[in-house]
């Protein structure tokens, strides 16, 4: 009898996602073979690969992302199309001043999380973004006072995973890794074991995801920004909540600079629009900031290992924690619904929804879910 073809390797990734625009770079493809490169926002393709089922196709967070299979194996539950995903709470928080010299994003959440799980050594290193210019560098940390050099947002779309790859060739077990819900669906990917492989070990101890409507494209970024400020006196960049509709650029020297977020939407990747998932669903925890407070963050706990973390932080006065106010809650809601609809319908009218396998689907979702969703 003749054998089935898979077809599940780099010329799917090409033809899928590379070709038509959906790459968003998050590095899953990137060191595991000689064959992909990222090189300042692009990945390329530097040879091509013939292999029938690569670890490229498992882990790319574009092609094939069956939610009902994620959210049993993570959660243990189906996948219902809730705004927020999978939750234990939600809640607001913010980092204590017991970490001297931080200067994080928001409300230091993140950052204090990390430090501390580092500290206590709930993992034995963490992924995390560091940046020269604008030029986002993952960076795989061990030591727990090198967190607070990789705080704040890096705007950018950016190959953590590359560093993830590479932490697990150096023998990492127990890894944890900060990213946008782009990067965090293909650590998810990686935790099912999609090649079924005898010897799987779950690399991930602890997996904090960020908030995220869109990021640009740092090969636009950069160009546009150099004419308007010296790119290496940039001390931090900040898109406050709305209704701000402003990207904010902060020098050294105490300059400001303003860009409305309808020039930055331009410098968008198109894989953006189709995504469906605004608060890193199927993470341990995740942080946003939180609207109509900039010092603080939103925090969801998903997992029991995440709850721990929390309440572990928060008792030892690493980190501040209440309830999140009522109204918040619902706007928080509205927001990642309205996001996930959108890219739902935008997906479906391009056919890239639960399409056959001769085709493959960027999403795999339950039929009754998905017309409930974008009804
Ligand atoms: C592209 C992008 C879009 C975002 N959009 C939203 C949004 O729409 N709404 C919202 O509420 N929040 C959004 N955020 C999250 C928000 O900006 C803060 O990162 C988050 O609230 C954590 O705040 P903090 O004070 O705890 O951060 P910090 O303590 O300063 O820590 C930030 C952490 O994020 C990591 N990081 C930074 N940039 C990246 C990146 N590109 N990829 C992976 N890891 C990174 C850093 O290494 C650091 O560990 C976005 C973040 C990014 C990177
Ligand atoms: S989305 Fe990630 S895994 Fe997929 S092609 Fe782009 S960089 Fe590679
Ligand atoms: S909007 Fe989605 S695809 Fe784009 S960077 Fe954020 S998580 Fe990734």
């Amino acid at each position: 009898m003749e054998e089935k073809v898979l077809n599940r390797g780099q010329q799917k990734v090409r033809s899928n996602v590379l070709d038509a625009g959906l790459c968003t770079g998050c590095g899953a493809c990137i060191n595991l073979c000689p064959y992909y490169q990222s090189y300042r926002g692009k990945t390329a393709v530097l040879f091509p690969c013939t292999i029938d089922e690569g670890r490229c196709f498992a882990y790319c967070p574009k092609i094939e992302v069956d939610l009902e299979e994620l959210s049993q194996r993570l959660f243990g539950k189906p996948y219902d199309g809730s705004p927020l995903g999978s939750c234990q709470s939600v809640l607001m928080s913010k980092a204590t001043d017991i970490i001297k010299g931080s200067k994080p994003q928001a409300g230091g959440t993140v950052s204090a999380l990390m430090y501390y799980a580092l500290k206590k050594g709930f993992i034995d290193g963490a992924v995390l973004m560091d940046r020269q210019g604008l030029l986002p560098v993952p960076h795989f940390v061990g030591d727990a006072n090198d967190v607070l050099a990789c705080s704040q947002s890096k705007y950018t779309a950016a190959p953590a995973l590359a560093e993830v790859n590479q932490a697990v060739k150096d023998g990492y077990k127990n890894i944890g890794m900060v990213g946008t819900p782009c990067q965090v669906l293909s650590a998810a990917k990686m935790r099912m074991n999609p090649l079924m492989k005898e010897d799987f070990i779950d690399p991930f101890g602890l997996i904090i995801g960020l908030f995220c409507t869109w990021a640009i494209d740092y090969r636009l970024f950069e160009p546009f920004v150099i004419k308007k400020i010296d790119i290496d006196q940039i001390e931090k960049i900040d898109i406050p909540p709305p209704p701000a509709e402003i990207l904010q650029i902060f020098g050294k020297n105490g300059e400001k600079l303003e860009i409305p977020l309808s020039e930055i939407r331009e410098l968008v990747p198109k894989g953006c629009s189709y995504c469906v998932d605004m608060t890193s669903e199927f993470s341990d925890l995740s942080v946003g900031v939180m609207e109509g407070r900039p010092d603080m963050n939103t925090l969801i706990i998903r997992t029991d290992r995440a709850r721990r973390l929390v309440y572990g932080a928060q008792e030892e006065g690493y980190l501040q924690v209440s309830e999140m106010p009522e109204e918040n809650l619902e706007h928080l809601m509205w927001a990642a619904g309205n996001k996930k609809r959108k890219g739902l319908i935008k997906a479906c009218d391009e056919g890239l929804i639960n399409a056959t396998e001769e085709t493959n689907s960027y999403l795999k979702i339950r039929q009754d879910i998905l017309n409930k969703l974008i009804a």
